[in-house]
């Protein structure tokens, strides 16, 4: 049976409420990953008190509504990113099946387009999820950065969009154009990174997955965006605040270091002077900390979900000229 016979309607009736229950997962994902829980067990505890929650209280969206943002255990109070994280996996499922499956050929088998749907969403949640944790804590984890790269070099058959020498060319190319300037060049002019390794290995998985065209357009989009985001909260705001768990993370170390002794404490010291977000951001809008990665994933499912009418279109326009 070919996917091209299969009803639409058919099909999001499976998608829409497994992006539900993933983005549900992805909550865990956001909260644990980058403090280095396991990510598989415990299952979904309350951020409030830690207790866990019962599947009946952890059905997407709904259980956020009907509990009106507390939790069942101890009412400690459910922030509007659990449910939106939610929505989002479900938005995602629902936009690869819209646009990115009639891509396939008609004669595309049922289990192969079920197998690229599975390596989308994948693809789609991990942006979604790198994209929280680096607004919160200022860093993209490898996990799912080199991990999606990985991913969209071994995938290119299934797939059938870019070659595989292509999504290689395209990861090199999407890694170098950022890691050279800004951390070669910029460390040595003004002896801090002016943005981190994270986002180069953002753009390394965006050319694994769409070759270089792609990873080019994520780090222009990317920028446009992040330039017209950054300079509307500068207008509405006066002024760019880090993220508050950043401030956590500083004054945690710096205790860790007044109650050490020792070796220890050399450790911890030589820890904080290495790491630049440790020390205060200091004034100005150059030393500003902005996560420019949600605004590279941002463009990344841009790409993901309309590449194809963006090429076409550049082509058109370039014609044109
Ligand atoms: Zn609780």
């Amino acid at each position: 049976m070919f996917l091209s016979e299969v009803p639409k309607s058919l099909l999001l009736a499976f998608a829409i409420p497994l992006g539900l229950v993933f983005g549900s997962f992805l909550n865990v994902v956001i909260y644990r990953l980058p403090r280095g829980e396991n990510i598989a067990y415990p299952g979904s505890a309350c951020p409030g008190c830690g207790a866990p929650i019962p599947a009946y209280h952890n059905i997407p969206v709904l259980s956020w509504l009907v509990l009106r943002g507390k939790a069942s255990c101890c009412g400690a109070r459910i922030g509007a990113r659990y449910p939106l994280v939610e929505l989002l996996g479900g938005l995602a499922a629902f936009a690869i099946v819209e646009a990115v499956l009639p891509r396939l050929a008609d004669d595309t088998s049922v289990l192969l387009g079920v197998l690229v749907f599975a390596l989308h969403l994948a693809l789609s949640l991990g942006l979604i999820a790198a994209a929280f944790i680096d607004l919160e804590h200022l860093f993209l984890p490898d996990e799912i950065t080199l991990g999606g790269a990985a991913l969209g070099l071994l995938s290119t058959w299934p797939r059938d969009d870019v070659s595989w020498t292509d999504s290689l060319l395209g990861a090199a190319i999407g890694f170098a154009i950022i890691w050279v300037p800004f951390d070669l060049v910029y460390r040595r002019l003004r002896g801090r990174p002016g943005m981190g390794l994270g986002d180069a290995k953002l753009l390394l998985l965006a050319g694994a997955w769409f070759g270089w065209p792609g990873a080019l357009f994520v780090l222009f989009a990317g920028a446009t965006q992040g330039t017209l985001v950054t300079l509307a909260l500068l207008v509405s705001q006066g002024q760019l605040k880090e993220p508050p768990a950043l401030a956590e993370q500083r004054e945690e170390l710096q205790r860790a270091i007044d109650e050490a002794e020792g070796e220890e404490r050399e450790a911890l010291l030589r820890e904080q002077a290495a790491d630049p977000l440790a020390q205060e951001a200091e004034a100005g809008l150059g030393q500003a900390r902005i996560a420019f990665g949600p605004f590279l994933v941002l463009a990344c499912l841009e790409y993901q979900l309309f590449g194809p009418w963006i090429t076409s279109t550049y082509h058109a326009w370039m014609m044109g000229l």
